[in-house]
């Protein structure tokens, strides 16, 4: 399949095919629109079926990137990036530092920062060949670091906006809330959430990241195929995307989906079946944006940690008027981000 004819391609303004044999890079960088400033977006780490599967990815991590940039109201366009974990995969500092370089030839048109399966120790790699990286280890009180603390301090102001909305409660002590993967933000969100006395359930293909769940936060323990499907007041996807589609969505037990994955919808129209199903879904890329705002306020030095943490609480009356619009237009809530994200990038351009 041609680039063009990609599903997600877009009119992505640029796309980079990175690849050394000499160290094992095989490496895509999508960069969707620079209308708002340098196109942002962590790179993931990954294996994929095909190159195809690889490209899909990157394309529509890219185009979210650049909505939710917009709707976080971040002064940086959209982008992201792929390194393919292919047969005999071996990571090493060369191929990170390769992976800079190619980031480099893009003089600032992209800033990496961490996805799924990167560190903040990676990103010091990458910081050897190229400026243009964020979320390298933070020095104390100043923005940076491994964003994912800050993405799920957005999630967890999300989920008490969409409890608010849909259960009219002010507070989350004694809900049940479903967590699909206990990775980088899964921990944290569940830690938020325990704090707040909310009652866990986690589901990760981890064996040792649900025992830490059970251990620190007294959750229980779901199967991969449950996860979605417990009786819960609020299930929280914090592994990966497309997990709600036309056979999920009838499934589900719950009245909110409220979580940090990527990309949770299928396809578009898995938001009108959401809506259908009465489940007040908080949009993906505008609940899980505290980590862009983190990288973000690093990468412009403009912001403490402390100021980073009054930013990502907006998230929580950001996504109150979402759901405000999207009840008095008839509307389902991934249409209203999406039509808001649209008008912020045009006005830009
Ligand atoms: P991570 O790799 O640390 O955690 C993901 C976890 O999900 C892992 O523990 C993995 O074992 C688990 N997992 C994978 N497939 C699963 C399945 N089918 N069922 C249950 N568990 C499964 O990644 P992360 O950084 O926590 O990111 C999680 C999601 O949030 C991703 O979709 C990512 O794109 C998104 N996200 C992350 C950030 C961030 O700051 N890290 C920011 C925005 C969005």
């Amino acid at each position: 399949m041609s680039v063009f004819e990609n599903p997600a391609f877009d009119d992505h303004e640029r796309v980079l095919f990175c690849r050394d044999p000499d160290v094992g890079l095989e490496a895509i960088i999508a960069i969707h629109s620079t209308a708002l400033g340098p196109a942002a977006g962590g790179c993931r780490q990954w294996s994929y079926a095909n190159s195809d599967e690889a490209l899909y990815d990157v394309l529509r991590l890219s185009q979210g990137m650049s909505y939710k940039n917009a709707m976080a109201g971040l002064q940086f366009g959209g982008g992201k990036a792929v390194i393919v974990k292919g047969p005999g995969f071996a990571p090493s500092d060369a191929l990170y530092e390769r992976f800079g370089e190619f980031v480099d030839t893009l003089h600032g048109d992209y800033i990496t920062a961490e996805d799924v399966g990167m560190t903040p120790e990676i990103m010091l790699s990458i910081a050897r060949s190229t400026r243009h990286v964020s979320g390298l280890p933070a020095e104390d009180g100043k923005a940076g670091g491994d964003p994912s603390p800050k993405t799920a301090y957005g999630i967890f102001c999300g989920i008490e906006a969409a409890v608010a909305f849909k259960l009219g409660r002010e507070d989350l002590s004694g809900l049940r809330v479903a967590v699909q993967g206990a990775g980088n933000v899964g921990y944290h969100l569940c830690r938020l959430l325990h704090e707040a006395g909310a009652t866990l359930v986690v589901a990760d293909i981890d064996a040792d990241k649900v025992a830490r769940a059970q251990q620190e936060f007294g959750a229980s323990k779901a199967g991969l195929d449950e996860i979605l499907y417990v009786d819960a007041d609020v299930v929280a996807p914090c592994a990966l995307g497309a997990v709600f589609d036309s056979d999920s969505i009838p499934r589900l037990k719950t009245g909110i989906v409220a979580g940090g994955a990527n990309n949770q919808l299928a396809e578009a129209e898995d938001g009108q079946r959401l809506a259908d199903a009465g489940i007040l879904y908080a949009p993906d890329y505008v609940i899980n944006a505290g980590g862009i705002i983190n990288v973000a306020c690093e990468y412009f030095g403009d912001v403490d940690d402390e100021g980073v943490a009054e930013l990502v609480a907006r998230i929580g009356p950001r996504l109150t008027t979402i759901f405000e619009e999207a009840r008095a237009q008839g509307l389902p809530t991934n249409e209203i981000a999406d039509a808001q994200a649209r008008r912020v990038i045009a006005a830009a351009n």
